[in-house]
């Protein structure tokens, strides 16, 4: 399996390097604020973006103007590389698996200084070519495993590091644990595991609240004032801090998970078409994307999408697997008798099984029939549940029992 891992090292720079890397660094900040902006125009005209080919041709264009002609002092891959970043950074935040994203922002003076050099780069013992700049040292702390794939030079607080991306071999990793379990993700327990067990969503109503107060506050002040732009910056700042508190807890519980089981059946839900209104796609933004994605909160509060990519890529790297499977009437099937019928739905949290009485929580049960989904699949290979069960009273024969690992 390849892996891709990034060693990062302090350079030994002087007054003359860190001149170009500053040069450099703030050649690519300005192109890509302007290739930004022109992007930003082009939305709110709701003309197509402008994408990694058209921009370069508009960045040759300014190289050669007198005007901004200080773009030809940098090496041209790295103004190229600036321009795939802004065009993967705009297509992230149309992709719907990756909720959190936004369109992305200007470059400040000072902040995220770097430019990444895909090629041309040479790395003997303690010492890294790159091109324009020449040989550097650096301070060798690790030995560099792998094939390197690019580099990146940034810089934090007045030194400058070097970040040398490689591609690495490492054996097929075989999963610790061999247990399967279903989970079905919902709004009022993040997951609940087959076996009963379930994770919490992410509690965030302490932080929601207090956006809340701040923004009455803000709407009795003086537009534009400065105790008005003090008072948006502090309630940005807390909007980023709920989006790290939810990333951080998607993080824990696909780990804790991923950890404890080698497959994971989950529901293939159509995240895609539930939020497909807010975001648009990539070529066709949706209108008023802000006031629609407020409708969809809670959905993408969740995260899901999220939290199934973390998962799929934990399981990825343990030798484990995530296991879709037809979410047809998995919350109205009983786990027991296999009997189908809405009646058995009694309330959001409570199933009852009309024909035979199981009573279980209702999202344990789901999880339960998500799991025999997975054992079914796996058994049998491709088989549509969804028709097993279209009739309604679909009882399915022959059915391996659960096994609850
Ligand atoms: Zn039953």
């Amino acid at each position: 399996m390849i892996i891709r891992k990034a060693f990062k090292f302090r350079l030994n720079t002087n007054g003359v390097i860190e001149a170009d890397l500053y040069q450099y660094a703030g050649n690519c900040r300005w192109l890509w604020n302007k290739a930004l902006r022109m992007n930003l125009h082009r939305l709110e005209n709701k003309q197509p973006l402008l994408w990694y080919g058209e921009l370069d041709w508009f960045s040759k264009l300014w190289k050669k103007s007198d005007e901004h002609g200080f773009l030809k002092l940098s090496p041209a891959q790295t103004l190229q590389q600036t321009l795939k970043q802004l065009e993967r950074a705009f297509k992230d935040a149309f992709d719907k698996k990756q909720p959190l994203k936004r369109i992305p922002t200007f470059r400040k003076r000072g902040d995220r200084d770097s430019f990444t050099f895909p090629q041309g780069f040479k790395i003997e013992g303690r010492r890294i070519f790159l091109p324009k700049i020449g040989w550097v040292n650096f301070r060798k702390s690790r030995n560099i495993e792998g094939t390197p794939k690019n580099v990146t030079v940034s810089r934090q607080g007045k030194h400058w590091f070097v970040s040398v991306q490689v591609e690495l071999a490492i054996a097929e990793p075989v999963h610790p644990s061999t247990s399967i379990v279903g989970g079905d993700v919902g709004v009022k327990r993040l997951v609940t595991l087959s076996d009963g067990r379930y994770f919490k969503p992410v509690d965030v109503t302490f932080w929601q609240e207090k956006i809340k107060c701040l923004q009455k506050r803000l709407a009795r002040m003086v537009k534009f004032s400065n105790n008005w732009r003090k008072l948006k910056a502090r309630i940005t700042r807390l909007h980023t801090k709920i989006a790290n508190i939810r990333l951080d807890t998607l993080h824990k519980v696909s780990t804790a998970l991923s950890n404890s089981h080698a497959m994971i059946v989950l529901e293939d839900l159509q995240i895609k078409n539930m939020t497909k209104s807010a975001k648009g796609d990539v070529n066709n933004p949706g209108n008023k994307v802000r006031q629609k994605s407020g409708l969809n909160r809670v959905i993408l509060e969740q995260g899901w999408g999220m939290f199934r990519t973390f998962l799929e890529y934990k399981q990825h790297w343990l030798g484990g697997q995530v296991l879709y499977v037809d979410p047809k009437y998995t919350s109205q099937s009983c786990p027991h008798c296999g009997h189908t019928s809405k009646a058995n739905r009694q309330s959001q949290a409570e199933f009852v099984c009309v024909r035979c009485g199981h009573q279980e929580h209702a999202d344990v049960a789901g999880a339960r029939n998500i799991l025999e989904r997975g054992h079914r699949l796996l058994a049998c290979g491709e088989i549509e549940v969804a028709q097993l069960f279209e009739a309604g009273t679909g009882r399915l024969s022959d059915k391996p029992e659960p096994v609850l690992v």
